[in-house]
């Protein structure tokens, strides 16, 4: 825990000192100015944008001693008593907070009770969303009737979780995530202020691990600052941060794009386990996204990647769809990311995954028997046909263990499994011809042919499956820790119970 020693130091007591909401607060600085105050505000926004900051310096604008205004003077007992967070007419509410849901309840049937010693009396209320439904009540019923004396500040990280009527009456701000440059910029003026050496790659590392987030980013810095005893080394930052070498990671991507999956994987193995894969695969999928800019302009390029040979490598030796492909595995296994046991092993596991979507001449090197002659139609993608038909159950069973092959303008061969001849009853093929008549906006003739030995999508996931099993079962006859078990009981490693976590719970 730190204990946000910079975070106090540097709260903005002041509108022009709030950093990155410049709209907000220009918005509200106005209507204080032209004396259009409303009865509610709501303030939204990611965690450590500034919500209740710039609610609070709202609140001291209206209950400064010297007079409504948007530069409250700082110095009247108001204004200090704000600052210190102890002002009676300001109720600060956190309803994330469990210990005082009851307390809501009771301060809200006091509204109607005019203020201590100011003007107004103002509700500022953290998390809204999450007030207790009695509370939520109570809040509704003063919020469509309120008393002249009583200002609602709500904040929320989830706005779409108030109901419709909270929301209509509310002023609603909708603050941004701070952009990466101001909080760096915002970050070096502390560090100038309070003269601690720092350098320019420190900053960088620290401000993009904040996220968007400026109270992040402050407590990282002071973290930082902690673990560096009292200055920025940004070698000793990295290891804080699990921070990869860019190097590193281009070179995963550079393997995945060459098929090596023994080199892809040699190079995951010296990467140390304590770092966050989740992190790793976030730097992939940004990597992923502005490779795929690149496709699109080429002068995008010198805004993102200091490398040249890295890119020239990459975009020459991969299509858009492809980058689309493997951008989108990675998203879907991102959320994942926290159910595995071996991160490590998951990560290996998605990239792998790429390469295997990827390598379309895969099927060229299994040993299938030779499909008979009538294959010699003219070919096309089923696999991709089969995504686009939207069908489910038996009829997707049925098209994961077939081949389709058109024969001439007409007719159309559909190559069965012969283990599979009794399972699909003819029904089921009728219903299938309509769908692909459908599919294909024209009246096809199909001849069912049963044949052993086809290259069914089925069939080729199975063997893509097999070679995933083949690179961890000879990765795990490695690992001297396997190894010792399997002295001791004197076993081995069956391969065929080696199993995808995922391919268990699906
Ligand atoms: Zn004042």
């Amino acid at each position: 825990m730190t204990n946000d020693v910079l975070a106090l130091k540097y709260r903005p007591k002041f509108f022009n000192e709030v950093t990155g909401q410049d709209l907000a607060v220009d918005m509200l600085s106005n209507s204080i100015k032209l004396n259009k105050i409303h009865h509610a505000y709501l303030f939204s926004g990611t965690r450590g944008v500034g919500k209740t900051t710039i609610a609070r310096l709202f609140a001291k604008s209206l209950l400064c001693n010297e007079g409504i205004s948007n530069t409250p003077c700082g110095k009247c007992n108001a204004c200090i008593e704000i600052d210190k967070g102890n002002h009676l007419d300001l109720i600060e509410i956190d309803a994330a907070s469990r210990t005082k849901v009851e307390d809501t309840r009771t301060l809200m049937e006091n509204v109607q009770y005019s203020p201590t010693s100011s003007r107004f009396k103002i509700y500022l209320i953290d998390e809204v969303h999450m007030l207790s439904d009695k509370s939520f009540n109570a809040l509704l019923k003063t919020i469509e009737e309120p008393p002249e004396h009583v200002k609602f500040l709500l904040a929320t990280t989830e706005p779409d979780k108030l109901p419709e009527t909270v929301l209509s009456r509310c002023l609603h701000f909708k603050l941004n995530q701070v952009d990466f440059g101001v909080i760096a910029s915002h970050l070096k003026n502390i560090l100038e202020k309070e003269n601690i050496e720092y350098d320019n790659e420190s900053l960088d590392l620290i401000s993009k691990n904040a996220k968007g987030s400026l109270r992040d980013s402050l407590s990282i810095l002071e973290q930082c600052i902690s673990y560096c005893n009292g200055s920025l080394d940004i070698n000793k930052i990295k290891t804080l941060m699990g921070h990869i070498d860019e190097e590193i990671i281009q070179n995963i991507i550079l393997k995945v794009i060459h098929k090596s999956p023994e080199d892809l994987i040699s190079i995951i193995e010296g990467i140390q386990n304590s770092i966050s894969f989740e992190k790793l695969l976030d730097s992939i999928i940004d990597i992923l996204y502005k490779l795929s800019l690149y496709k699109i302009n080429p002068k995008i390029k010198d805004n993102f990647f200091d490398n040249d040979e890295f890119y020239n490598l990459t975009t020459k030796n991969i299509s858009s769809q492809d980058l689309q492909l493997f951008y989108q595995i990675a998203i879907s296994a991102k959320k994942d990311i926290p159910l595995t046991p071996n991160q490590k092993d998951y990560f290996s596991m998605i990239m792998l995954r790429m390469i295997y979507f990827f390598d379309d001449d895969a099927s060229d090197t299994d040993n299938v028997n030779s499909v008979p002659d009538n294959s010699k139609g003219i070919d096309f993608d089923w696999n991709k046909i089969i995504d686009q038909l939207n069908i489910s159950g038996i009829t997707l069973e049925l098209a994961r263990h077939c081949v389709l092959i058109k024969k001439d303008d007409d007719n159309f061969s559909l190559m069965i499994d012969q283990k599979k001849q009794d399972i699909f009853p003819k029904s089921c093929l009728s219903d299938f011809f309509k769908i692909l008549n459908n599919f294909f906006k024209k009246e096809y003739k199909y001849e069912v042919i049963y044949q052993e030995n086809l290259k069914t999508p089925d069939y080729i996931q199975k063997e893509k499956m097999k070679t995933e099993n083949n690179i961890i079962y000879n990765k795990a006859s490695k690992d001297p820790n396997i190894n010792n078990i399997k002295e001791i009981f004197g076993s081995d490693i069956d391969k065929k119970s080696i199993k995808k976590i995922k391919d268990v719970e699906g």
